[in-house]
């Protein structure tokens, strides 16, 4: 797996069980997946002889980001190697103007967009949608990072001459009035056997997926079969090999949109670790190597995810001291940790909660999530009095 991250930390988690070692492409021997597998190639993502030595003799090369230029993965696939997904589909999850092109070519419904070249190309956009329009970097985002709302023309023409000043390509789409936003997560393997696991609630802060609600609560059947077959339509017409997350907006007058795609396992396919039969991460493994697909069945009514996020400060209190107390008080939480330094808004572990009632999972998610960050329970609880 090119990239040490949590993904490749979780999906070696699952490797161990299917009698396989996961081999990661770290840049740092600290990084969480590094931390881990005993099998560990030191080298940057974009060097290719790095990316050659991570592939020698492993049966199949894949990703925990989607990073990797383009041509250096049609090198090595050149040269035989086997990677999934295969990187004329991973494009997709790299470039976000492409991505747009080939969905709308392919019947996807998805917001209205632009590339924009000059800045009078934001203006004639800003025009034509008459509202608020949002600004993104074509490659290299994520969680929100290349992504800008801009509230007015001004600040669109302001945005966009600042980008290509520096000569990063963006793009442009209107800013979608939404009720909620939704994942569709599906998986897919050469043979062509797709699996799709219900479709969850993902509810991002300031770009960052904070709480996943599986399945999305109150989506009507027709909604949520939509998004599947949707999502399982795009693996096979983009030739997706492992897991697809396909992320979307539901607009307030009930459509969908595709907001973008991921080639991996995703953040909001932690909830399966715990809340289906099979997980994305166990998936992802199957599909690359070609085994057949597990049951994504959920294995209860509901499912909650809650991110642990680095607090602003970081407490005096040890995680190791946190997690005792919260083990304490809530005995059924599922907590997930990365293995990673804490800052502020960084991603370090998850907490799932499985049950019945979606509202009641969520708040004690979200109450041990919080605890797990900052130390302090936000109902008040004294761990120590009580
Ligand atoms: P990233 O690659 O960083 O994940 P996304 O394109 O997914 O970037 O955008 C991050 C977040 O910004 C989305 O989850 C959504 O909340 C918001 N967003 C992105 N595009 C739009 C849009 N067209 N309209 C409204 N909100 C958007």
């Amino acid at each position: 797996m090119i990239g040490g991250g949590q993904l490749a930390r979780m999906t070696h988690q699952a490797a161990i069980a299917l009698g396989q070692t996961l081999r990661v492409l770290a840049t740092d021997p600290d990084e969480s997946a590094a931390q881990v597998t005993p099998d560990v190639v030191l080298g940057s993502h974009t060097d290719l002889d790095a990316l050659r030595r991570a592939a020698a003799g492993a049966t199949v090369v894949t990703f925990d980001h989607e990073h990797v230029p383009t041509e250096i993965l049609e090198q090595l696939q050149s040269e035989g190697v086997n990677v999934a997904p295969p990187p004329q589909a991973l494009v997709h999850a790299q470039d976000k103007l492409l991505m747009r092109r080939r969905l709308e070519a392919l019947g996807a419904p998805v917001p209205r967009y632009a590339a924009i070249e000059s800045v009078a190309d934001i203006e004639a956009f800003a025009r034509r949608i008459d509202g608020p329009v949002v600004i993104k970097t074509v490659r290299g985002g994520y969680d929100g990072k290349g992504v800008v709302m801009a509230d007015d023309p001004a600040q669109a023409r302001e945005v966009v001459g600042r980008y290509l000043a520096e000569g990063v390509p963006v793009l442009a789409e209107e800013r979608v009035a939404m009720r909620r936003e939704l994942a569709a997560l599906v998986a897919r393997s050469p043979f062509g056997q797709g699996a799709a696991w219900p479709v969850v609630e993902t509810v991002q802060r300031d770009g960052v997926c904070v709480e996943v609600l599986a399945p999305a609560p109150g989506l009507s059947d027709e909604l949520g079969s939509a998004a599947s077959e949707l999502g399982l339509r795009l693996a096979s017409e983009l030739g997706v090999v492992g897991v697809l997350a396909v992320e979307l907006f539901e607009t307030v007058d009930g459509q969908l949109l595709v907001n973008e795609l991921a080639m991996r396992p995703h953040n909001s396919g932690h909830w399966t670790m715990d809340g289906a039969v099979t997980s994305q991460f166990e998936q992802h493994l199957r599909a690359v190597l070609d085994y057949p697909l597990g049951d994504t069945a959920a294995i209860a009514p509901a499912t909650v995810m809650a991110n642990v996020l680095g607090a602003p400060q970081t407490p005096t209190m040890s995680m190791d001291e946190r997690l005792h107390h919260l083990f304490a008080r809530l005995p059924e939480a599922k907590v997930h940790l990365y293995g990673k330094g804490e800052r502020a808004g960084r991603k370090m572990g998850h907490v799932n909660m499985i049950g019945s009632d979606v509202d009641e999972l969520r708040e004690r998610a979200v109450r041990a999530a919080h605890w797990l960050s900052h130390a302090v329970w936000t109902d008040g609880w004294d761990e120590h009095a009580e």
